[in-house]
Protein backbone atom coordinates (compact mmCIF):
# COMPACT_ATOMS: atom_id res chain seq x y z
CA UNK A 1 0.00 0.00 0.00
CA UNK A 2 1.31 3.62 -1.16
CA UNK A 3 0.42 5.51 1.96
CA UNK A 4 2.05 8.73 0.35
CA UNK A 5 -1.18 8.82 -2.21
CA UNK A 6 -3.66 8.20 0.45
CA UNK A 7 -5.83 11.30 1.21
CA UNK A 8 -8.83 11.57 4.05
CA UNK A 9 -11.49 10.52 1.39
CA UNK A 10 -9.31 7.49 0.05
CA UNK A 11 -8.57 6.22 2.97
CA UNK A 12 -11.99 5.93 4.90
CA UNK A 13 -13.29 4.96 0.94
CA UNK A 14 -11.38 2.32 1.33
CA UNK A 15 -12.03 0.79 4.57
CA UNK A 16 -15.78 1.45 3.95
CA UNK A 17 -15.90 -0.79 0.09
CA UNK A 18 -13.70 -3.34 1.91
CA UNK A 19 -10.53 -2.79 -0.07
CA UNK A 20 -8.45 -2.74 3.04
CA UNK A 21 -9.18 -2.73 6.81
CA UNK A 22 -8.39 0.23 9.49
CA UNK A 23 -5.57 -2.44 11.17
CA UNK A 24 -4.19 -2.77 7.50
CA UNK A 25 -3.40 1.20 7.32
CA UNK A 26 -2.28 1.16 10.58
CA UNK A 27 0.10 -1.42 9.94
CA UNK A 28 1.20 0.10 6.38
CA UNK A 29 1.87 3.26 8.20
CA UNK A 30 4.11 2.06 10.99
CA UNK A 31 5.78 0.31 8.44
CA UNK A 32 6.66 3.51 6.66
CA UNK A 33 7.27 5.09 10.05
CA UNK A 34 10.07 2.96 10.77
CA UNK A 35 11.32 3.30 7.78
CA UNK A 36 11.86 6.64 7.04
CA UNK A 37 11.61 8.66 10.30
CA UNK A 38 15.05 7.70 11.46
CA UNK A 39 15.82 9.93 8.78
CA UNK A 40 13.37 12.52 9.65
CA UNK A 41 12.75 12.60 13.12
CA UNK A 42 9.38 13.74 13.00
CA UNK A 43 7.59 11.79 15.51
CA UNK A 44 8.27 12.14 19.57
CA UNK A 45 6.14 9.18 20.58
CA UNK A 46 3.96 6.18 19.00
CA UNK A 47 0.94 5.35 20.82
CA UNK A 48 0.59 1.99 18.79
CA UNK A 49 -1.98 0.14 21.63
CA UNK A 50 -4.39 2.94 21.57
CA UNK A 51 -4.02 3.34 17.49
CA UNK A 52 -4.97 -0.78 17.03
CA UNK A 53 -8.00 -0.28 19.39
CA UNK A 54 -9.15 2.55 17.67
CA UNK A 55 -8.60 0.70 14.46
CA UNK A 56 -10.31 -2.52 15.65
CA UNK A 57 -13.47 0.06 16.57
CA UNK A 58 -13.52 1.21 13.07
CA UNK A 59 -12.85 -2.39 11.50
CA UNK A 60 -15.90 -3.48 13.83
CA UNK A 61 -17.95 -0.67 12.61
CA UNK A 62 -17.13 -1.35 8.99
CA UNK A 63 -17.87 -5.11 9.63
CA UNK A 64 -21.48 -4.63 10.90
CA UNK A 65 -21.90 -2.31 7.73
CA UNK A 66 -23.31 0.53 10.24
CA UNK A 67 -22.77 3.86 8.63
CA UNK A 68 -19.06 4.98 9.17
CA UNK A 69 -18.24 8.49 10.72
CA UNK A 70 -16.52 11.01 8.29
CA UNK A 71 -12.97 10.20 9.65
CA UNK A 72 -13.43 6.03 9.85
CA UNK A 73 -10.06 4.55 9.60
CA UNK A 74 -7.96 7.78 8.49
CA UNK A 75 -4.36 7.60 10.55
CA UNK A 76 -3.59 11.00 11.77
CA UNK A 77 -0.86 12.34 13.80
CA UNK A 78 -0.91 14.83 16.73
CA UNK A 79 1.51 17.83 17.97
CA UNK A 80 3.24 17.09 21.03
CA UNK A 81 1.67 19.97 22.09
CA UNK A 82 -1.74 18.38 22.87
CA UNK A 83 -2.49 16.37 25.93
CA UNK A 84 -3.19 12.67 25.14
CA UNK A 85 -4.43 10.39 28.49
CA UNK A 86 -2.32 7.88 28.96
CA UNK A 87 0.35 8.66 26.46
CA UNK A 88 3.64 10.68 26.91
CA UNK A 89 3.11 14.10 26.22
CA UNK A 90 6.00 16.75 26.11
CA UNK A 91 5.35 20.03 24.37
CA UNK A 92 8.74 19.17 23.11
CA UNK A 93 10.69 20.07 26.36
CA UNK A 94 12.56 17.99 28.38
CA UNK A 95 10.61 19.68 31.97
CA UNK A 96 7.69 17.04 30.52
CA UNK A 97 9.50 14.30 29.07
CA UNK A 98 8.25 11.80 31.59
CA UNK A 99 4.87 13.44 31.80
CA UNK A 100 1.66 10.97 31.07
CA UNK A 101 -1.25 13.34 30.36
CA UNK A 102 -4.92 12.38 32.51
CA UNK A 103 -6.80 13.62 29.85
CA UNK A 104 -7.45 13.93 25.85
CA UNK A 105 -7.42 17.61 24.40
CA UNK A 106 -10.83 18.52 22.99
CA UNK A 107 -9.55 18.36 19.18
CA UNK A 108 -7.77 15.02 20.12
CA UNK A 109 -11.27 13.57 20.95
CA UNK A 110 -13.17 15.22 18.46
CA UNK A 111 -10.95 13.91 15.35
CA UNK A 112 -11.02 10.05 17.44
CA UNK A 113 -15.09 10.58 18.03
CA UNK A 114 -14.90 10.75 13.93
CA UNK A 115 -13.03 7.85 13.33
CA UNK A 116 -9.65 9.15 13.03
CA UNK A 117 -6.88 6.97 14.13
CA UNK A 118 -4.11 8.59 16.18
CA UNK A 119 -0.70 6.46 15.38
CA UNK A 120 1.82 9.49 17.62
CA UNK A 121 2.73 12.29 18.66
CA UNK A 122 5.12 14.47 17.07
CA UNK A 123 7.99 16.61 17.42
CA UNK A 124 7.85 20.28 17.73
CA UNK A 125 9.68 23.18 18.80
CA UNK A 126 10.32 23.36 22.96
CA UNK A 127 6.50 24.43 24.20
CA UNK A 128 5.49 25.45 20.38
CA UNK A 129 8.56 28.68 20.58
CA UNK A 130 10.21 28.53 17.17
CA UNK A 131 10.02 28.71 13.70
CA UNK A 132 12.67 25.48 12.60
CA UNK A 133 11.91 22.82 14.85
CA UNK A 134 15.30 23.25 15.88
CA UNK A 135 14.62 24.52 19.46
CA UNK A 136 13.01 20.79 19.96
CA UNK A 137 13.75 19.61 23.48
CA UNK A 138 14.53 16.09 22.15
CA UNK A 139 15.77 16.49 18.53
CA UNK A 140 15.38 18.32 15.38
CA UNK A 141 13.16 17.42 12.45
CA UNK A 142 14.32 17.22 8.82
CA UNK A 143 12.14 18.42 5.57
CA UNK A 144 11.34 15.41 3.82
CA UNK A 145 12.20 17.37 0.73
CA UNK A 146 15.53 18.28 1.36
CA UNK A 147 17.12 16.35 4.56
CA UNK A 148 19.78 19.42 5.32
CA UNK A 149 16.80 21.65 5.46
CA UNK A 150 14.49 22.68 8.18
CA UNK A 151 10.54 21.55 8.01
CA UNK A 152 9.83 24.64 9.32
CA UNK A 153 8.06 25.30 12.98
CA UNK A 154 6.95 24.93 15.29
CA UNK A 155 4.81 22.30 14.06
CA UNK A 156 7.26 20.79 12.05
CA UNK A 157 6.96 17.03 12.93
CA UNK A 158 2.93 17.32 12.14
CA UNK A 159 3.90 19.21 8.47
CA UNK A 160 6.63 16.38 7.42
CA UNK A 161 4.89 13.44 8.49
CA UNK A 162 1.89 14.52 5.83
CA UNK A 163 4.57 15.01 3.66
CA UNK A 164 6.16 12.11 3.82
CA UNK A 165 3.60 9.96 3.86
CA UNK A 166 3.60 8.63 7.75
CA UNK A 167 0.09 9.71 8.26
CA UNK A 168 -2.68 11.17 6.26
CA UNK A 169 -3.51 14.12 8.02
CA UNK A 170 -2.51 15.87 11.42
CA UNK A 171 -2.76 18.73 13.73
CA UNK A 172 -0.55 21.42 14.76
CA UNK A 173 -0.78 25.16 16.98
CA UNK A 174 -0.22 28.28 15.79
CA UNK A 175 0.79 30.88 17.49
CA UNK A 176 2.69 33.27 15.13
CA UNK A 177 2.12 30.63 11.86
CA UNK A 178 3.24 27.31 13.03
CA UNK A 179 0.68 25.74 10.86
CA UNK A 180 0.89 27.93 7.64
CA UNK A 181 4.59 28.49 7.58
CA UNK A 182 5.66 24.81 7.90
CA UNK A 183 2.87 23.90 5.50
CA UNK A 184 4.58 26.29 3.03
CA UNK A 185 8.30 24.61 3.65
CA UNK A 186 7.03 21.34 3.49
CA UNK A 187 4.82 21.77 0.88
CA UNK A 188 1.39 20.45 2.01
CA UNK A 189 -1.55 22.60 3.41
CA UNK A 190 -2.65 23.91 6.53
CA UNK A 191 -5.10 26.39 8.46
CA UNK A 192 -4.84 28.43 11.24
CA UNK A 193 -8.89 28.90 11.89
CA UNK A 194 -10.27 32.08 13.77
CA UNK A 195 -9.74 32.66 17.30
CA UNK A 196 -12.46 30.46 18.89
CA UNK A 197 -13.28 28.18 15.96
CA UNK A 198 -11.90 25.21 17.34
CA UNK A 199 -11.16 24.74 21.57
CA UNK A 200 -7.90 24.76 23.14
CA UNK A 201 -8.43 22.83 25.71
CA UNK A 202 -5.86 20.46 26.14
CA UNK A 203 -3.45 23.03 24.37
CA UNK A 204 -0.52 23.58 26.43
CA UNK A 205 -0.71 26.89 26.28
CA UNK A 206 2.09 28.98 25.05
CA UNK A 207 0.20 32.62 24.79
CA UNK A 208 -3.24 31.94 25.04
CA UNK A 209 -4.61 35.17 23.34
CA UNK A 210 -2.84 34.20 20.30
CA UNK A 211 -2.86 30.71 20.47
CA UNK A 212 -5.08 28.56 17.95
CA UNK A 213 -5.62 24.90 16.85
CA UNK A 214 -5.65 23.50 13.15
CA UNK A 215 -4.85 20.45 10.55
CA UNK A 216 -2.30 19.78 8.44
CA UNK A 217 -3.51 17.54 5.13
CA UNK A 218 -2.09 16.78 1.51
CA UNK A 219 -5.28 18.49 -0.06
CA UNK A 220 -7.87 21.44 0.68
CA UNK A 221 -10.38 18.79 1.23
CA UNK A 222 -8.64 17.05 3.62
CA UNK A 223 -8.24 20.11 5.76
CA UNK A 224 -12.06 21.45 5.54
CA UNK A 225 -13.08 17.62 6.53
CA UNK A 226 -10.50 17.69 9.85
CA UNK A 227 -11.35 21.19 10.46
CA UNK A 228 -15.14 20.22 10.27
CA UNK A 229 -14.88 17.62 12.96
CA UNK A 230 -12.64 19.77 15.57
CA UNK A 231 -14.59 22.86 15.25
CA UNK A 232 -17.57 24.57 17.20
CA UNK A 233 -18.26 25.34 20.64
CA UNK A 234 -16.57 23.46 23.91
CA UNK A 235 -17.71 24.23 27.50
CA UNK A 236 -13.79 23.29 28.46
CA UNK A 237 -13.11 26.25 26.92
CA UNK A 238 -14.74 29.41 27.83
CA UNK A 239 -13.05 31.58 24.76
CA UNK A 240 -14.46 28.88 22.51
CA UNK A 241 -16.95 30.93 20.34
CA UNK A 242 -20.73 29.49 19.90
CA UNK A 243 -21.12 29.84 16.25
CA UNK A 244 -22.65 27.50 14.11
CA UNK A 245 -20.37 25.24 12.01
CA UNK A 246 -20.80 25.05 8.49
CA UNK A 247 -20.17 22.51 6.24
CA UNK A 248 -16.69 23.56 5.20
CA UNK A 249 -16.32 20.38 2.24
CA UNK A 250 -19.18 22.20 0.42
CA UNK A 251 -17.97 25.34 -0.25
CA UNK A 252 -15.26 24.17 -2.32
CA UNK A 253 -15.68 24.11 -5.92
CA UNK A 254 -17.90 26.94 -5.66
CA UNK A 255 -17.12 29.33 -8.14
CA UNK A 256 -15.05 32.84 -7.01
CA UNK A 257 -16.58 34.50 -9.67
CA UNK A 258 -16.39 38.26 -8.70
CA UNK A 259 -14.40 37.76 -5.33
CA UNK A 260 -12.60 40.48 -4.39
CA UNK A 261 -8.95 39.55 -3.23
CA UNK A 262 -6.85 42.33 -1.53
CA UNK A 263 -3.22 41.78 -2.48
CA UNK A 264 -1.20 44.12 0.58
CA UNK A 265 2.02 45.91 -0.49
CA UNK A 266 3.52 45.66 2.46
CA UNK A 267 3.98 41.98 2.53
CA UNK A 268 6.14 42.11 -1.28
CA UNK A 269 8.63 44.25 -0.48
CA UNK A 270 12.25 44.06 1.05
CA UNK A 271 13.98 40.31 2.46
CA UNK A 272 10.83 38.58 -0.08
CA UNK A 273 13.02 35.93 -1.94
CA UNK A 274 12.39 36.55 -5.65
CA UNK A 275 10.94 33.04 -6.86
CA UNK A 276 8.83 33.04 -4.03
CA UNK A 277 7.25 36.45 -5.00
CA UNK A 278 7.21 35.03 -8.58
CA UNK A 279 5.50 31.99 -7.49
CA UNK A 280 2.97 33.78 -5.70
CA UNK A 281 2.39 36.22 -8.23
CA UNK A 282 1.52 33.50 -10.96
CA UNK A 283 -0.67 32.25 -8.22
CA UNK A 284 -2.54 35.43 -8.34
CA UNK A 285 -2.96 35.61 -12.06
CA UNK A 286 -4.45 32.06 -11.51
CA UNK A 287 -7.12 33.82 -9.46
CA UNK A 288 -7.52 36.45 -11.71
CA UNK A 289 -8.03 33.83 -14.50
CA UNK A 290 -10.83 31.90 -12.05
CA UNK A 291 -12.50 35.60 -12.06
CA UNK A 292 -11.54 37.20 -8.97
CA UNK A 293 -11.07 40.52 -8.64
CA UNK A 294 -7.37 41.35 -7.71
CA UNK A 295 -6.77 44.70 -5.48
CA UNK A 296 -4.33 46.39 -4.05
CA UNK A 297 -4.30 47.19 -0.95
CA UNK A 298 -2.42 48.45 2.26
CA UNK A 299 -2.33 47.60 5.86
CA UNK A 300 0.18 50.17 7.23
CA UNK A 301 0.99 49.33 10.73
CA UNK A 302 2.62 45.62 9.48
CA UNK A 303 5.63 46.74 9.94
CA UNK A 304 5.16 46.73 13.86
CA UNK A 305 4.07 42.88 13.68
CA UNK A 306 7.07 41.06 14.67
CA UNK A 307 7.72 43.58 17.80
CA UNK A 308 4.10 43.40 18.65
CA UNK A 309 4.07 39.92 18.62
CA UNK A 310 7.13 39.28 20.72
CA UNK A 311 5.52 41.25 23.60
CA UNK A 312 2.69 40.17 23.51
CA UNK A 313 3.46 36.30 22.94
CA UNK A 314 6.45 36.47 25.77
CA UNK A 315 4.49 37.98 28.10
CA UNK A 316 1.88 35.23 27.67
CA UNK A 317 4.44 32.75 27.93
CA UNK A 318 6.28 34.01 30.86
CA UNK A 319 3.33 33.65 33.04
CA UNK A 320 1.70 30.05 31.19
CA UNK A 321 5.04 28.51 31.63
CA UNK A 322 5.35 29.51 35.44
CA UNK A 323 3.29 26.01 36.35
CA UNK A 324 6.94 23.96 35.45
CA UNK A 325 8.53 24.16 38.55
CA UNK A 326 9.19 20.35 39.27
CA UNK A 327 6.32 19.96 41.98
CA UNK A 328 2.74 19.86 39.45
CA UNK A 329 4.30 18.26 36.61
CA UNK A 330 7.33 16.52 34.65
CA UNK A 331 10.53 16.43 35.87
CA UNK A 332 11.96 17.14 39.06
CA UNK A 333 16.07 18.16 39.91
CA UNK A 334 16.63 15.95 42.82
CA UNK A 335 19.75 17.99 43.98
CA UNK A 336 18.17 21.26 45.26
CA UNK A 337 18.50 22.17 49.26
CA UNK A 338 16.10 24.60 49.42
CA UNK A 339 12.58 24.52 47.43
CA UNK A 340 13.49 27.81 45.73
CA UNK A 341 16.86 25.81 44.80
CA UNK A 342 14.85 22.75 43.51
CA UNK A 343 12.92 24.98 41.75
CA UNK A 344 15.86 26.76 39.79
CA UNK A 345 17.68 23.73 39.27
CA UNK A 346 14.40 21.74 37.54
CA UNK A 347 13.86 24.83 35.32
CA UNK A 348 17.53 25.29 34.47
CA UNK A 349 17.55 21.90 33.55
CA UNK A 350 14.49 21.28 31.93
CA UNK A 351 14.14 24.32 29.63
CA UNK A 352 15.71 25.29 26.37
CA UNK A 353 17.91 28.35 25.69
CA UNK A 354 15.00 29.68 23.46
CA UNK A 355 12.25 29.18 26.28
CA UNK A 356 14.32 30.90 28.79
CA UNK A 357 15.00 33.84 26.92
CA UNK A 358 11.58 34.15 26.29
CA UNK A 359 10.54 33.74 30.00
CA UNK A 360 12.61 36.48 30.84
CA UNK A 361 11.87 39.13 27.98
CA UNK A 362 8.44 38.20 29.05
CA UNK A 363 8.83 38.91 32.39
CA UNK A 364 10.19 42.10 32.15
CA UNK A 365 7.62 43.59 29.43
CA UNK A 366 5.26 42.80 32.13
CA UNK A 367 6.95 44.19 35.27
CA UNK A 368 6.09 47.04 37.73
CA UNK A 369 8.65 49.63 35.62
CA UNK A 370 7.80 48.65 32.08
CA UNK A 371 4.30 47.57 31.84
CA UNK A 372 3.09 50.18 30.17
CA UNK A 373 6.00 51.06 27.81
CA UNK A 374 6.06 47.32 26.39
CA UNK A 375 3.28 45.50 27.07
CA UNK A 376 0.03 47.84 27.08
CA UNK A 377 1.74 49.77 23.95
CA UNK A 378 2.00 46.17 22.21
CA UNK A 379 -1.97 45.71 23.06
CA UNK A 380 -2.25 49.12 21.53
CA UNK A 381 -0.70 48.65 18.69
CA UNK A 382 -2.45 44.77 18.09
CA UNK A 383 -5.61 47.04 18.09
CA UNK A 384 -4.52 48.82 15.43
CA UNK A 385 -3.08 45.65 13.28
CA UNK A 386 -6.36 44.27 13.83
CA UNK A 387 -8.03 47.84 12.43
CA UNK A 388 -5.84 47.71 9.62
CA UNK A 389 -7.71 44.40 8.82
CA UNK A 390 -11.25 45.51 9.38
CA UNK A 391 -11.09 48.31 7.45
CA UNK A 392 -9.11 46.23 4.51
CA UNK A 393 -12.25 43.61 4.49
CA UNK A 394 -14.51 46.39 4.17
CA UNK A 395 -13.49 46.45 0.29
CA UNK A 396 -12.32 42.57 -0.19
CA UNK A 397 -13.27 39.31 0.48
CA UNK A 398 -9.91 37.99 1.58
CA UNK A 399 -6.06 38.71 1.10
CA UNK A 400 -3.51 36.92 0.00
CA UNK A 401 0.28 37.13 0.69
CA UNK A 402 3.73 34.85 0.66
CA UNK A 403 3.49 32.97 3.19
CA UNK A 404 6.83 32.69 4.23
CA UNK A 405 9.95 35.14 2.70
CA UNK A 406 11.63 32.47 1.82
CA UNK A 407 11.43 28.31 0.67
CA UNK A 408 12.95 26.20 3.75
CA UNK A 409 16.33 27.41 4.82
CA UNK A 410 19.17 24.65 6.29
CA UNK A 411 19.35 23.41 9.49
CA UNK A 412 21.64 25.77 11.44
CA UNK A 413 21.74 28.81 9.26
CA UNK A 414 19.64 30.99 11.20
CA UNK A 415 20.14 29.05 15.51
CA UNK A 416 22.80 32.03 16.35
CA UNK A 417 20.74 34.55 15.20
CA UNK A 418 16.79 34.58 16.77
CA UNK A 419 15.76 38.22 15.69
CA UNK A 420 16.68 36.53 12.17
CA UNK A 421 14.47 33.56 12.66
CA UNK A 422 11.67 35.45 13.67
CA UNK A 423 11.34 37.14 10.42
CA UNK A 424 10.41 33.86 8.88
CA UNK A 425 7.10 34.46 10.64
CA UNK A 426 6.68 38.46 9.27
CA UNK A 427 4.06 37.68 7.05
CA UNK A 428 2.11 34.77 9.54
CA UNK A 429 1.85 36.55 12.79
CA UNK A 430 -0.87 39.16 11.98
CA UNK A 431 -3.57 36.94 11.56
CA UNK A 432 -2.90 35.37 15.32
CA UNK A 433 -2.79 38.96 16.46
CA UNK A 434 -6.09 40.20 14.85
CA UNK A 435 -7.86 36.51 15.63
CA UNK A 436 -8.75 36.22 11.60
CA UNK A 437 -8.38 33.00 9.65
CA UNK A 438 -5.22 31.92 7.70
CA UNK A 439 -4.02 29.26 5.93
CA UNK A 440 -1.37 28.28 3.26
CA UNK A 441 -1.33 26.39 0.32
CA UNK A 442 1.02 24.85 -2.23
CA UNK A 443 2.03 27.54 -5.11
CA UNK A 444 4.95 26.03 -7.14
CA UNK A 445 8.65 24.96 -6.70
CA UNK A 446 11.73 27.19 -6.01
CA UNK A 447 14.53 25.97 -8.87
CA UNK A 448 15.71 23.74 -6.11
CA UNK A 449 12.69 21.83 -5.99
CA UNK A 450 11.83 23.25 -2.62
CA UNK A 451 8.16 23.99 -1.93
CA UNK A 452 6.27 27.41 -1.92
CA UNK A 453 3.38 28.32 -0.05
CA UNK A 454 0.84 30.80 -0.61
CA UNK A 455 -1.16 32.55 2.07
CA UNK A 456 -5.09 33.40 2.18
CA UNK A 457 -6.46 35.34 5.18
CA UNK A 458 -10.43 35.63 5.43
CA UNK A 459 -12.97 37.20 7.48
CA UNK A 460 -13.38 36.02 11.13
CA UNK A 461 -15.62 33.06 10.76
CA UNK A 462 -14.99 32.95 6.91
CA UNK A 463 -13.52 30.03 6.38
CA UNK A 464 -15.77 29.00 3.73
CA UNK A 465 -14.36 31.50 1.20
CA UNK A 466 -10.72 30.71 2.52
CA UNK A 467 -10.86 27.33 1.33
CA UNK A 468 -12.77 28.04 -1.19
CA UNK A 469 -9.86 30.77 -2.78
CA UNK A 470 -7.68 27.68 -1.56
CA UNK A 471 -9.20 25.04 -3.63
CA UNK A 472 -8.55 27.64 -6.65
CA UNK A 473 -4.51 27.72 -6.32
CA UNK A 474 -4.67 24.21 -6.00
CA UNK A 475 -6.08 23.34 -9.19
CA UNK A 476 -4.35 25.50 -10.78
CA UNK A 477 -1.13 24.09 -9.46
CA UNK A 478 -2.92 20.58 -10.38
CA UNK A 479 -3.69 21.68 -14.15
CA UNK A 480 -0.23 23.38 -14.37
CA UNK A 481 1.32 20.12 -13.52
CA UNK A 482 -0.36 17.98 -15.90
N1 LIG B 1 7.73 31.19 15.20
C1 LIG B 1 6.86 31.90 16.10
C2 LIG B 1 7.46 31.86 17.47
O1 LIG B 1 8.54 31.42 17.58
C3 LIG B 1 5.50 31.29 16.08
C4 LIG B 1 5.41 30.03 16.83
C5 LIG B 1 4.04 29.43 16.80
O2 LIG B 1 3.19 29.79 15.99
N2 LIG B 1 3.82 28.52 17.73
O3 LIG B 1 6.89 32.29 18.42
Amino acid sequence: MNTDLLTVDSARTAVLEKQTTATALVDAFYQKIEAEDGAIGAYLTLCRERAYQQAAYVDALADKGDALPPLAGVPIAIKDVYTTKGVRTTAGSKILANFIAPYDATAVQRLEAAGAIVLGKTNCDEFAMGSSNENSGFHPVRNPHDHSRVPGGSSGGSAAVVAAGMAVASIGSDTGGSIRQPAAFCGVVGIKPTYGRVSRYGLIAFASSLDHVGPFGKTVKDVALMLQCMAGRDPLDSTSADVPVPDYHAHLGQPVTGVKIGVPKEYFGEGLDAEVRAAVDAAIQELAKAGCEIVPISLPHTPYAIPTYYVVATAEASSNLARYDGVRYGVRASDGKSLAEMYRRTRDAGLGTEVKRRIMLGTYALSAGYYDAYYLKAQRVRSLLARDFDNAFGAVDAIVTPTAPTAAFKLGEKTDDPLAMYLADIYTVTANLAGIPGMSVPCGKNKEGLPIGIQILGKSFDEPTVLRVAHVVEHAMAAAAN
